[in-house]
């Protein structure tokens, strides 16, 4: 559950990310569905939601993989996660089961495993390394959840690396749905969780009819359907379903939306004030130039001390070739 963004998941015919829409936007834009991208981390497939062409960004939000339960149909999800040893730099990994069991080790010397209902939250800063594994056994395979990334801001992305782990996160109902407060304030609630720009995540779970949930007006949002389909309206804005591996982005404007299930559902609310600027993502690296995520790459590369080191059974992962920075549009 971690990165690496691939060229796939930025196209490269655009600019370089910026705020999804200008704030303020106004009520009344329509929602937009956007289906997920399969991708591959370690040997897990993955749905990934975020970045995607159009939405690299909702608020600091940057990066959002989904591991999907299997299904018969041979979709994602199943196997062992065991990611060794990688660096980041300028992001926030935000992890969060639903099912099974991971064990994150990282250069500071955290060991922490963390199961469902649980919030590991690794900022990376001007450097970190962590690894991601399957507890040993043959019960291991199959650790449902999601990882997402969180873009720094300038004022911390410099700064030095750090590691929380909440074994409880706040929980509010709203309607019949309950809501866990991963990061920021939802519906009365606030996450313990570090927070270095003005943004929000909760997990909804989502009861059966129609669940009306505030949202903050300033705010764009994106819903990560993880269990759907879930219809979703609100003051002004057209009805649209939206399916399982799926994103409804919504602009700022609205105070509201309405979410609507036959049965149940499950999905990730993000959201936040637009980032104020541009960002560069490449692997697992979140910069502002190309010199900078050059940098990091080649300190990795090398074994600088810049990342430090993982305690892990696993093989550190290799650096990839130097980006193409010229033939990737930018
Ligand atoms: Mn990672």
């Amino acid at each position: 559950m971690s990165g690496p963004v691939r060229t796939e998941d930025v196209p490269p015919d655009g600019p370089p990310s910026t705020p999804s829409s200008p704030a303020g936007a106004a009520p009344g834009a329509a929602i937009e569905v956007v289906a997920s991208r399969e991708a591959t981390v370690g040997d897990v497939r993955v749905l990934r939601a975020l970045p995607r062409r159009g939405h690299r960004t909702v608020g600091a939000w940057c990066f959002a993989d989904h591991m999907a339960p299997p299904d018969p149909a041979g979709g994602p999800g199943g196997a062992r996660l065991d990611i060794g040893p990688h660096p980041h730099t300028g992001l926030q990994t935000v992890t969060w089961l639903v099912a099974g069991e991971v064990v994150h080790h990282d250069s500071l010397g955290s060991e922490q495993p963390i199961r469902p209902g649980q919030l590991n939250l690794m900022t990376a800063g001007h450097g970190v390394a962590h690894a991601e594994e399957s507890p040993p056994g043959p019960t291991a395979a199959g650790a449902q959840g999601v990882q997402l990334w969180v873009a720094q801001p300038e004022g911390t992305r410099h700064g030095p690396a750090a590691f929380e782990h909440h074994a409880d996160s706040p929980r509010v109902e709203v309607g019949g749905t309950e809501a866990t407060v991963l990061v920021g304030a939802f519906a009365g609630a606030t996450s313990p969780a570090r927070r270095d720009t003005d943004h929000m995540g909760a997990d909804l779970l989502l009861a059966a009819g129609a669940t009306c949930v505030p949202l903050r007006a300033d705010h764009e949002h994106a819903l990560v359907v993880l269990d759907g389909p879930v219809r979703v309206t609100g003051p002004g804005l057209d009805e649209r379903a939206v399916d399982r591996g799926h994103l409804a982005y919504v602009a700022p404007g609205p105070a509201e939306l309405t979410l609507v299930t036959l049965g149940g559902g499950r999905a990730l609310l993000l959201g936040g004030v637009p980032f104020p600027e541009p960002i560069v993502m490449w692997w697992n690296f979140v910069a502002r130039t190309h010199a900078e995520v050059d940098a990091a790459r080649r300190a990795w590369a090398e074994g600088d001390d810049r990342f430090g080191a993982v305690r892990s059974g696993l093989g550190r992962a290799p650096a990839p070739p130097a980006p193409p920075w010229r033939l990737m549009g930018r």
